[in-house]
């Protein structure tokens, strides 16, 4: 299956600066952000900035560099902003079944509590 990119999802207006945003930390190929509707004390989103509606997209079509930028600043992210030590929870929905909101990749960190069991029950 091939994806096809909107460009006009709300990240990529963020990646265009057409959309503020409070940046945590932006490499060559990686921003990340606050969530503006945070789910927990800790609420940040790590996305490439190239055009990839998911991570299994991404994992199939981004370069190895962006991949690589990607990973790493996923970790430096967690040091920023302190989830190491109590725990975090990572997701990355994709797709209907996920309730992706947002068609362009991006890794929630949530932290600073405890996030409960890893599933709701489906409504
Ligand atoms: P999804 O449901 O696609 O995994 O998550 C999308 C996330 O993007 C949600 O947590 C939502 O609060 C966040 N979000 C939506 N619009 C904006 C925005 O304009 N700015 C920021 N910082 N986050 C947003």
């Amino acid at each position: 299956m091939s994806y096809t990119y909107d460009d006009q999802n709300i990240f990529a207006k963020i990646l265009r600066s057409e959309i503020p945003n409070k940046t945590v930390l932006e490499t060559e190929h990686t921003l990340a952000f606050h969530d503006i509707y945070p789910q927990a004390p800790i609420h940040v989103l790590v996305i490439p900035k190239g055009p990839y509606v998911c991570y299994d997209h991404f994992c199939q079509e981004a370069s190895d560099a962006e991949i690589l930028d990607f990973n790493r600043t996923f970790g430096k992210v967690c040091e920023m902003v302190g989830v190491k030590d109590g725990g975090f929870r990572t997701i990355a929905n994709a797709g209907e079944n996920a309730i992706q909101e947002v068609p362009h990749l991006h890794f929630h960190i949530l932290g600073g509590r405890n996030l409960g069991r890893m599933l709701a029950k489906a409504e």
